[in-house]
């Protein structure tokens, strides 16, 4: 067992109020030890254990790696003139999404994983380490399949989404048939999740419960799309069926925030989406103190909100969501691995990342898998090894050399980029 002492961290977010101050539980001039991938201490520099390898934070901060629980990255095709649109005052009503439809149904599966990587890559350097993938842009069984098996190489957190909008040459109870049945089978040994777009315009509350309770008898557990563009029943929906998340959450009822208050449902929200339609705001500040668990998520997707920088999300929460910086870093961290249901995630570190993204969530940093090991470099002229990403994050686009070879930013060459294309 080899164990990695990690010093000098200016200020430390260990997202447990028993080992620091607030919720957060924020300590300064911390030190952490990693043994064999899981976080085994946490305290002060000063206290800090002997270890076989030792790294100097210099001051920066640590704080958990960003749980993205809600992303669209399976897509091809553009929809910027969509963003024209709105800015001048068109408003969002969701019909893009047959666009993308058409573009990714078109697409190799060569270029929807090169378009993965992508967004993954660049979520990844903003501090994102643990991430949900949606299908919902191939709306057939064959397209479909093909959107989780690609979103299942990148993530274990896959969702089928076989019912974001009714196709155009489909009839609405018919294709909710075929996403029950035939959809579903194909869908579920790629999907961990079913999600459903419960909203006017796309599935209403009833064609939303069938889809719901077939995903939970294939073993799927369940999220919703809820009350985005209008009051509506998917949050009641995802209480009453006991849904990981209800998201989007940006029209809601006293009914609809007390439901969630005493529910085990989390309020994802995607403040990337009113930015990108120009639309109103969740009421965070209405969930938080009412006790609702709330997430913060990017929502990454081609039309309606093409982000996939949680930093983003965070600084618009409190903006634009009257939540203070707190909340919203512990929604984007310990919220996003509620809404998974995960208690291990967002603890996966990348060797070449800054320390700031050094990462847990859930509550306990001392029992957290930190979910690294050791790896040989790349190099052939080269014998160190380094710390790696256990699983997630694949070989294919992680970095291959050790910190000495290939550092970020790096150090050896103004050049050089450690994140292979
Ligand atoms: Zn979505």
């Amino acid at each position: 067992m080899v164990s990695l002492l990690v010093t000098n961290l200016g200020e430390l977010v260990t997202n447990d109020p028993t080992l620091g101050d607030g919720p957060l539980g924020l300590r300064r001039d911390a030190a952490i030890v990693i043994e064999d991938g899981r976080v085994a201490w946490i305290g002060d520099a000063a206290a800090a254990p002997a270890a076989d390898e030792r790294r100097d934070a210099e001051g920066r901060a640590g704080l958990p790696g960003f749980v993205d629980s809600h992303a669209h990255l399976v897509f091809a095709g553009d929809r910027a003139a969509e963003f024209a649109a709105r800015m001048a005052g068109e408003p969002y009503t969701g019909g893009g999404i047959r666009t993308t439809v058409a573009a990714t149904r078109a697409a190799s599966d060569d270029a929807l994983r090169a378009n993965v990587v992508r967004l993954r890559r660049e979520a990844l350097r903003q501090g994102t380490t643990t991430i949900e993938i949606k299908s919902g842009y191939g709306l057939s069984v064959a397209d479909e399949a093909r959107s989780l098996r690609i979103a299942a190489e990148f993530t274990d957190e896959t969702t089928f989404l076989g019912a974001h909008v009714v196709p155009a040459d489909r009839e609405p109870d018919d294709y909710v048939k075929d996403v029950c049945g035939e959809m579903l089978a194909a869908c579920s040994p790629y999907a961990k999740w079913v999600d459903v777009f419960c909203e006017r315009g796309a599935f209403d509350g009833e064609q939303s419960r069938a889809v719901l309770i077939a995903g939970r008898k294939a073993g799927l557990g369940l999220r919703v799309h809820a009350n985005q563009l209008g009051p509506g029943p998917g949050v009641q929906l995802a209480v009453e069926l006991g849904a990981a998340s209800a998201d989007h959450c940006t029209h809601l009822t006293d009914q609809d925030v007390a439901a969630l208050s005493g529910s085990g449902t989390v309020a994802a929200l995607l403040p990337g989406a009113e930015f990108s339609t120009r639309s109103p705001y969740p009421d965070a500040r209405r969930l938080l103190d009412a006790g609702v668990t709330v997430a913060l998520a990017t929502d990454c997707n081609p039309g309606s909100s093409y982000t996939s920088s949680m930093p983003f999300c965070i600084a618009l929460a409190v903006r634009e969501m009257r939540i203070t910086p707190a909340e919203a870093v512990h929604a984007a961290t310990a919220g996003g691995a509620r809404a998974l249901r995960r208690d291990d995630v967002g603890r996966r570190r990348s060797p070449t990342a800054p320390w700031s993204q050094w990462a847990k969530a859930g509550r306990s940093a001392r029992t957290a898998p930190a979910s690294v090991r050791r790896r040989r470099c790349s190099r052939p002229d080269c014998d160190r090894s380094s710390w790696r990403p256990r699983r997630g994050w694949r070989s294919s686009t992680a970095p291959t050399a050790c910190s000495a070879c290939c550092c970020w930013p790096c150090t050896t060459s103004p050049t050089c980029s450690p994140w292979p294309t």
